[in-house]
């Protein structure tokens, strides 16, 4: 009985009929999933396809484009990194810098230096066609001023008044000035002393402490060449660690100029390939006071004697000081422009004087 049944159910039409609908919808379904999963993952592919090329796109572009600094400037136009340090004994550096902010550096690094004698420009000469070559010893000094109604810093009030004229200087800084004790005077003192860099000025060493060299106040009153060289080294190091990259001293003013010279400090020099730039005006700016006898006034007046004594022009001492900070506008405009002078760079006196090596 149990076969005939068998045999009845499995002849049953009906039963046969939905059995191969059933295994119709049953080979439908999968296809449709396929077609539904394929289309998921052809979506997930094109996704996946516009991901990698963005990512792609943002890698080259950040490997290719320089970072944005503060000032909204690109690192390219900026920041300068030597490949190494040329500070190198060889008279003939022939390393180029790419940046054109450097290009003042460059030339000088590349000039002819006789390993025999000290180079650099001197108190007793006199001949300079006219120009003067503004040099501002002692800072950086980011101490706050007003000037023209807006709180600033006397090293940027400097800075500002030399790029309204369009003129370059050499800043003769202090190690010693570049000590810090937060993140935030490091910064400071970096976005400074890159301005200077930028904007076509020349930094050079004005020692670490500012001792009087001449006075013998190393090793018992001796002076000696080891000491005297760490005081413009140590500068050259803190100033290196505050910008991030090398960028060689070689220019240097010992403090109070000429009479501070050592014989010792001129081998160094002479040693280290750096040139000793003494000055022929002294402005007196330090000698400011308010009420006393070197006023502006009489700062103003007193330079104006110089220049019109000497046509021939020179070095000018200035300091970033406060008082020089605020005079130096009507200093350029009343004085110095206003008679005749022209203002030109350190490295265009220098290359007059040695040349460039061929
Ligand atoms: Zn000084």
């Amino acid at each position: 009985m149990a076969k005939i049944v068998k045999i009845k159910s499995m002849g049953n039409a009906a039963w046969y009929k939905d059995k191969i609908a059933d295994s119709r919808i049953q080979k439908k379904l999968p296809e449709r999933d396929l077609k539904l999963f394929l289309k998921k993952r052809t979506i997930q592919a094109r996704f996946f396809v516009l991901f990698l090329t963005l990512s792609l796109f943002l890698f080259i572009y950040c490997r290719t484009v320089p970072p944005i600094n503060k000032s909204g400037t690109t690192a390219l136009q900026t920041a300068v990194v030597p490949e190494e340090n040329n500070k190198s004994k060889d008279p003939i550096v022939h390393t180029h810098y790419p940046v054109p902010a450097l290009e003042n550096l460059n030339a000088i690094m590349n000039l002819n230096y006789p390993g025999d004698q000290l180079q650099g420009v001197f108190w007793g000469e006199h001949d300079f066609n006219h120009s003067v070559y503004l040099t501002f010893d002692d800072g950086p000094n980011l101490s706050e001023i007003e000037q023209f109604g807006t709180m600033t810093t006397v090293s940027e009030s400097i800075l500002d008044a030399l790029k309204y004229h369009g003129l370059q200087s050499v800043f003769f800084i202090n190690g010693k000035n570049l000590e810090y004790s937060n993140s935030h005077e490091k910064d400071r003192l970096k976005e400074v002393l890159m301005r200077m860099i930028n904007e076509g000025h020349l930094i050079g060493n004005h020692s670490y402490h500012h001792h009087n060299l001449a006075q013998g106040i190393f090793n018992n009153g001796l002076n000696d060449s080891e000491e005297i060289g760490r005081e413009f080294t140590l500068t050259q190091t803190v100033l290196d660690e505050i910008l991030g990259f090398s960028y060689p001293l070689v220019l240097v003013r010992p403090p109070y100029a000429e009479p501070g010279r050592t014989r010792n400090l001129d081998q160094w020099l002479i040693q280290e390939r750096q040139y000793l730039i003494s000055l022929q005006f002294d402005s007196y700016d330090y000698a400011y006071k308010a009420d006393g006898r070197w006023n502006e006034q009489g700062i103003m007046n007193r330079m104006s004697e110089l220049l019109d004594d000497d046509k021939k022009g020179g070095v000018l001492l200035l300091h970033e000081l406060e008082n020089s900070a605020l005079m130096l506008p009507d200093l350029l405009d009343k004085v110095i422009l206003e008679k005749g002078y022209e203002i030109e760079s350190m490295e265009s006196l220098l290359e007059k004087k040695y040349g460039r090596e061929s």
